[in-house]
């Protein structure tokens, strides 16, 4: 099937394939829209087991990223890259230092950074070819570094934003909440809700990271496959996409979903059977935005951390305009958040060619 026909193609601008003899480099970067400004975007490195699933990702990555920035109203487009090849293998700076050069063959077009099997160290290999490359090793005093503290304060924010519309709570003391993943993400995620007095339940295939959560927040560790369908009022996936689908939702317990993983939902379909079920769905691509704000800010180097901090504290009003639109329309959350996205995106085409 050509990418084209393919059912996740979305009128994607370009997708670039591009393999490098010397250091056995597979990449594809799909550049969604350029609308609002450059395309950008995580290099995701995973062991696909066939590049058509390789495509199939990048197309809906980037797709989400454009909606993801154009909701955050930031001035970039939705761009994203894979690596194909296994994150846990000895990684050497030669690749990701041809990565660069592809990207900087795309003349500014796509703006990388780091998201899963790939590292702030990558991106320093990575910004010796390029300069459209962001997440990079921070500095004392500098705007930027590793984005997971910084989506972590944003769906923390916005988990709260959910807990109060759905569950009228103020704050989140004794509220259980069970965490999905306690990586990059979910582990300052833990710290924030512990700091506030929830009562957590945790899951990750790591046992050393649970283990962690454990001592110290004294959270709850739980089977990998049983954290979805704990007994709490809240679900923050902070692991794997694809999580609420037709077999999980039916069995959730949860009454608000709220976590940072993206593309949760199978299909979009799922979030109609979410809202159908009185289920709140915290749409993953806004509450997750607070590492490309914090992107953002690295890339054009004019801000300050508290700036930074400001417009992740944009992200719980978002979220409660959207739940407002979808209790006022009695229409799923996603439906409310990708139409919002798409409009903005319109408003940018119809500036451009007017
Ligand atoms: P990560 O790789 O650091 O952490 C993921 C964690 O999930 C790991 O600890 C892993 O062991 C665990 N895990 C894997 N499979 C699991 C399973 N079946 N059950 C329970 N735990 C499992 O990734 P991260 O940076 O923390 O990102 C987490 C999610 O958030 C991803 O979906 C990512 O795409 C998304 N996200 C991350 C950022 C960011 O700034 N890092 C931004 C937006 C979205």
């Amino acid at each position: 099937m050509s990418v084209f026909e393919m059912p996740d193609f979305d009128r994607h601008e370009e997708v670039v394939f591009h393999q490098d003899a010397g250091t056995g480099l597979r990449a594809i970067v799909a550049i969604h829209s350029t609308v609002l400004g450059p395309a950008a975007g995580g290099c995701r490195m995973w062991t696909y087991p066939s590049s058509n699933e390789a495509v199939t990702d990048v197309l809906r990555l980037s797709r989400g990223m454009s909606y993801k920035n154009a909701m955050a109203g930031l001035a970039f487009g939705g761009g994203k890259a894979v690596i194909i090849a296994d994150p846990k293998r000895p990684k050497t700076p030669e690749l990701f230092e041809a990565y660069g050069r592809f990207v900087n063959s795309l003349g500014g077009r796509y703006i990388t950074a780091e998201d899963v099997g790939t590292t702030t160290t990558d991106m320093e290999s990575v910004a010796r070819q390029t300069r459209c490359v962001s997440g990079l090793t921070r500095h004392a005093g500098d705007v930027g570094g590793d984005p997971g503290p910084k989506t972590a304060l944003g769906v923390y924010l916005g988990l709260k934003a959910a807990a109060k519309f759905r569950l009228g709570r103020a704050d989140l003391q004794d509220l259980k909440i069970a965490v999905q993943g306690l990586g990059g993400v979910g582990y300052h995620l833990c710290r924030l809700l512990a700091a506030d007095g929830a009562r957590l339940v945790v899951a990750d295939v790591r046992a050393v990271a649970t283990d962690r959560a454990a001592d110290e927040w004294g959270a709850v560790p739980v089977a990998a496959h049983d954290i979805l369908y704990e007994d709490v009022e809240i679900f923050a996936p902070c692991a794997l996409g694809a999580i609420l689908n037709a077999h999980s939702i039916p069995r959730l317990k949860a009454k608000v979903v709220a976590g940072a993983a993206n593309n949760q939902l199978a299909l979009d379909r799922d979030g109609l059977t979410l809202h159908a079920a009185g289920v709140l769905y915290a749409p993953d691509y806004v509450i997750n935005a607070g590492g490309i704000i914090n992107v953002f800010h690295e890339y054009y180097g004019v801000s300050s951390e508290a700036q930074v901090h400001a417009a992740i504290a944009g992200i719980p009003a978002r979220l409660t305009d959207i739940f407002e639109r979808s209790r006022r329309e009695n229409r799923p959350t996603n439906a409310v958040a990708d139409k919002l996205a798409r409009a903005r995106i319109e408003v940018g085409h119809t500036r451009l060619v007017a």
